[in-house]
């Protein structure tokens, strides 16, 4: 071997080359040319891709051969044990490499619900990050993932439950749902839904099931890096894991850990005391007298889907509701027809005033609350409206009757405010809310001072020095929840990826004072009345934070259909993939046919448009005024 290689360096044509190229060294034999060599080696085998066949057959991999790098994968493309992947491995190598010069971003999703999934999904449409996303239940897609067991900790819902907001109204913005789709979507095309998304996206392999974060606090070197610790537990083994991570999005949910007040004598009751939040199907409630308590959205649920078997329901209230259906005027989705700019707009007039017009303009004629007896005393804006379709036809057939707040329990039903009587009742269902808990977060992260939560946009701690854990979706919008978390989880990936920053701490913390300040003037005091956001601003609000917020004035001056839908028409999500990073070239297209894929699931066509005949618009107006 030695006499060899000393012969190609002292008599033969290479060895003269290697003198004259190299000068003289001691190892000055073993020099040689990086591409030469290995195509000198490969040729040896038959390994040598064949530049000239490859030019004629798959020019693109010809560029990439003879410009790019030259990569060890191109001598797998022929010749014994090749590769099929060597093409795709050339092809991709960019890919990675940026994906490797940027690796140190690691990062935790904590969650693997809608938010969880959302994260993932701009993650990776950001680009530059290794992801992991730990779900402490066997599969994705969080509240709506149907499951018959109930467990405190994760969202329950009953089989029958449908979502509240119009398909088109929470779309995500670069992602339209089929037009197939019913307008309200049921719970399993609502999971289809968020599983297409995340399967276009491939994010699902990123998720590591059966994994609840038991701790995340901050890592020993937190003050120079930013960086926590994450502590994991696998449900099924036990097996715990710990590791650090460069950012963590918490994606839990905030409606899973139910709130079961208790009453005087309560623990007299021989009867069922529940919550909504294991309320499944209504087959053990046939024949009872059931009392329901409360006046959400699941409390309307509940009465009106265990009244369709039970003896009796009463539905126990403190302070009413406004009651919303989801059909809205003219058979239109309530929200489309509602969450408008232009709507929006008269939120700038006194909140009293606009809620006026919306109680007494939209809600009297669909549904008197003065003669059902659930008039609120709060107006319509200060607290979320209820959404239930069939809460009126129950309580005209009697089949639910209203009932004040319960004063006390006996050992076979309540008595109600007011009331002497006892009402017998088998089964109290508490439809009560839900406490917001962040269980496994090191102390003083989230913090609640003066009822205040303080978090900077509803999402990040205001005194931790580093931008670098967000909490995602918990917010309570007066609208979709679903284009607010895909929002906040774009403008958190900008900031994670450094090309955002957040203003000082003061600044974050004034900021959080004046949200406060503002929502205590409009909202009726509760426990999270600082989560409370009108659907519009707070778009727009995190929208700007990382240039999405569509320049309505310069669509105005280009693009004038355009303008008139974004102003006049429903505010859709599409609105903010027009501009900014990852913007989508969809999304106007998208805006002009919202209306087709809300109408087809109902026409399966578009429906011919009518002129509208202004004269007759005015006597059909004059009419309603006389008659109705
Ligand atoms: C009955 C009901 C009806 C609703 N209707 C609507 C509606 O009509 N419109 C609307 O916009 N919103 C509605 N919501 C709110 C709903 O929460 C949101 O739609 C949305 O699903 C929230 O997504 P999320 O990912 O934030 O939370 P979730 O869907 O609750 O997902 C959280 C995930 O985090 C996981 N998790 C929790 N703790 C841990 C941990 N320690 N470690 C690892 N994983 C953990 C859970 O297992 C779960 O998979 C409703 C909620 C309920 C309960």
């Amino acid at each position: 071997m030695s006499t060899s290689l000393q012969g190609r360096h002292a008599s033969g044509c290479q060895g003269q080359t290697q003198a004259e190229s190299y000068g003289s060294s001691d190892k000055m034999t073993s020099r040689v040319d990086f591409i030469q060599y290995c195509d000198e080696i490969v040729s040896q085998l038959g390994a040598k891709p064949n530049l000239l066949k490859i030019l004629l057959t798959d020019p693109m991999l010809f560029l990439k051969l003879f410009f790019g790098p030259s990569l060890s994968n191109q001598y797998r493309l022929q010749g014994p044990h090749s590769w099929e992947g060597s093409r795709e491995a050339i092809m991709t190598s960019e890919d990675r490499m940026i994906l490797m010069a940027s690796s140190a971003k690691k990062i935790a999703v904590i969650g693997g619900g809608f938010a969880g999934l959302y994260a993932l999904v701009t993650l990776k449409e950001e680009g530059g990050f290794e992801m992991v996303c730990f779900e402490k239940t066997d599969s994705p897609g969080g509240t709506w993932r149907y499951r018959e067991e109930v467990e405190e900790g994760i969202s329950s819902i009953m089989p029958t439950t449908i979502i509240n907001h119009s398909k088109e109204m929470g779309a995500i913005s670069n992602f339209p749902p089929p037009k197939e789709c019913p307008n309200f979507m049921r719970h399993h095309e609502l999971h289809q839904y968020e599983l297409s998304i995340a399967k276009k996206a491939d994010v699902l392999k990123y998720i590591r099931y059966n994994m609840e974060a038991l701790a995340v606090k901050r890592a020993d070197d937190y003050e120079e890096t930013g960086r926590w610790i994450v502590e994991v537990r696998n449900t099924i083994s036990g097996e715990k894991f710990m590791d650090i991570y460069d950012g963590v999005m918490v994606c839990i949910g905030q409606f899973n850990r139910p709130i079961i007040p208790s009453y005087p004598d309560q623990e007299l009751f021989k009867g069922k005391i529940m919550h909504t939040h294991s309320l499944k199907g209504v087959e053990p409630y046939r024949d009872k007298t059931v009392v329901v308590v409360g006046m959400g959205c699941s409390a309307l649920d509940a009465a009106v889907e265990t009244s369709n078997v039970a003896k009796q329901v009463y539905l126990s209230t403190r302070s009413g509701a406004h009651v919303l259906t989801r059909v809205g005027p003219h058979g239109y989705p309530y929200d489309w027809t509602l969450i408008r700019r232009w709507i929006f707009l008269l939120f700038l007039l006194p909140r009293n005033f606009v809620s006026w017009i919306l109680e007494h303009v939209y809600l009297d004629p669909q549904f008197d609350h003065n003669i059902y007896n659930v008039k609120p005393k709060h107006h319509i804006l200060s607290k979320d409206p209820v959404i239930n379709d069939h809460i009126g036809s129950k309580l005209l057939s009697g089949l639910v009757v209203m009932k004040p707040d319960i004063r006390c329990f006996t050992e076979d039903g309540v008595i109600f405010e007011g009331d002497t009587e006892v009402t017998k009742a088998d089964v109290i269902i508490m439809a009560t809310g839900y406490q917001w808990k962040f269980p496994f977060l090191e102390d003083g992260i989230i913090v609640q001072d003066e009822g205040r939560i303080n978090l900077y946009k509803l999402i990040f701690p205001v005194h931790l020095k580093h931008s670098t854990l967000a909490v995602i979706a918990f917010v309570l919008p007066f609208g979709p929840g679903f284009p607010i978390g895909e929002l906040q989880c774009r403008w958190v990936v900008q900031v994670l990826a450094g090309n955002c920053q957040l203003p000082s701490k003061d600044a974050m913390l004034q900021d959080v004072k004046d949200r406060h300040k503002r929502n205590a003037e409009s909202y009726a005091p509760s426990d999270k009345m600082t989560l409370r956001v009108d659907f519009i601003q707070y778009c727009d609000e995190i929208a700007s934070q990382f240039g999405a917020k569509p320049n309505l004035l310069k669509i105005l001056l280009t693009d004038p259909m355009l303008f008139l839908k974004l102003f006049f028409g429903p505010s859709l999500s599409y609105q903010y993939r027009l501009q900014g990073p990852h913007s989508w070239k969809g999304a106007r297209e998208a805006i002009m046919t919202s209306e087709d894929r809300m109408m087809y699931p109902l026409t399966k066509r578009r429906p011919k448009k009518k002129l509208v005949n202004i004269f007759e618009l005015i006597f059909k107006k004059l009419l309603r005024l006389l008659f109705f």
